[in-house]
């Protein structure tokens, strides 16, 4: 059987007479990028909320890894190794490359912050950072400050700040946002090989960069999910076409 590392069952969460979400399964497994995408309003920040753990559900459940985590908060989902990325940035800007990095494998260790300065040289955290910036290509950048870094130089080292966490499961919402050509083809490749280490949901409107990653879309029109499948069932998909892509050309 397929390793299901993230699932969702009938998740049903209502904002007055809105459904924001409407019914909705999903699932997750080792080795998968799984697109979401739709129209704006659709759904898809209520969907990631629910499944980060910053928005209850009415009704359904989360499923990380098997336990389900449906009341639990972010804090305890992120120890079960899910990882969200690019919602709002949480680098610090005033501080080195390496010091993002090492502030997330302290995050991973479970040390309280004001052990930070003494971190930077634990070496354990310093190997771990370190690896993680040679993965996403910023080695090179370690002793930079952060804020001199460009804007798709910044979304690699939110990346690498996540591997720090070693994730069992990654969510990240339009990660391809704001990004130049050039940002968005270096951000690809490294998704691309990042689904190897831990399966990928990803909410992305850069429909180039769903087309070339996604194993599996799913679309989702007024909190329901209308159709699931490959890129090429979802490209060829009469339903989808009409509601979404149509709409988008
Ligand atoms: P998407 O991320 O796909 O653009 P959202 O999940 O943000 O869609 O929104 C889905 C629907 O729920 C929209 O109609 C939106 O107006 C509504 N909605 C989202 N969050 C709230 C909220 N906190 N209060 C009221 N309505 C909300
Ligand atoms: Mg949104």
């Amino acid at each position: 059987m397929t390793d299901v590392l993230l699932e969702t069952r009938g998740l049903t969460k209502a904002f007055g007479a809105v459904r924001a979400s409407d019914n909705v399964s999903l699932s997750l497994c080792a080795g998968e990028i799984h697109a979401i995408i739709g129209p704006n309003g659709a759904g898809k920040s209520t969907l990631i909320g629910q499944i980060c753990g910053t928005l209850v559900p009415d009704s359904g459940s989360v499923h990380l890894a098997g336990v389900e985590v449906t009341a639990r908060p972010p804090q305890a989902r992120a120890r079960l190794g899910l990882a969200r990325t690019f919602q709002v940035s949480q680098l610090a800007m005033d501080d080195t490359v390496l010091q993002n990095a090492v502030l997330g494998a302290l995050g991973a260790s479970g040390s309280p912050w004001h052990f930070f300065r003494p971190a930077l040289s634990d070496k354990t955290m310093r190997d771990t950072a370190e690896a993680a910036l040679a993965r996403v290509g910023l080695a090179e950048q370690a002793s930079a400050v952060t804020a001199e870094l460009s804007h798709g130089q910044r979304r690699l080292l939110e990346v690498a700040v996540a591997l720090t966490l070693r994730p069992k499961v990654f969510v990240m919402d339009e990660p391809m946002a704001g990004l130049g050509t050039e940002g968005s083809a270096s951000l690809t490749r490294l998704l691309d090989e990042l689904r190897r280490e831990a399966p990928i949901l990803l909410v992305e409107h850069d429909m180039d960069a769903v087309f070339a990653l996604a194993d599996r879309i799913s679309v989702l029109v007024y909190g329901q999910i209308i159709a699931t499948g490959t890129v090429e069932e979802i490209r060829n998909n009469a339903a989808v076409r009409e509601a979404y892509l149509g709409e988008a050309s």
